[in-house]
């Protein structure tokens, strides 16, 4: 097994993971329950990571970076409270409102 990402945090792992079964490539996280040993060992050692097969090392780590690059398309401003929106969000944070003439 390779491993081909790790996080401080198990959310991010997590993600990771999610990205990854998404693609069609079987992983396993390690360390989730690490947490407990830092101090003892060094501490990147100790952060949840995720493996992937040999084989699949390559495709995984390109899934991921890909995942990483920013969202197409620009920011936009709600209609009905004038916030204005990075381009990923489908909806207005703060009033709810959706974004109009984007794909949903
Ligand atoms: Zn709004």
């Amino acid at each position: 097994m390779k491993r081909v990402y790790r996080a401080a945090t198990l959310l991010e792992v997590a993600h990771a993971r999610n990205l990854l079964v998404a693609a069609g490539i079987d992983c396993e996280i390690r360390n989730q329950f690490l947490a407990g040993a830092v101090g003892e060992l060094p501490a990147l050692e100790t952060w949840p990571q995720v493996y992937v097969e040999d084989d699949d090392e390559v495709r995984a780590l390109r899934t991921l970076v890909q995942s990483r690059q920013p969202p197409s398309g620009s920011a936009w401003v709600c209609a009905g409270c004038g916030e204005e929106l990075e381009p990923q969000f489908t909806h207005c944070w703060r009033c709810g409102r959706e974004a109009e003439g984007r794909p949903a």
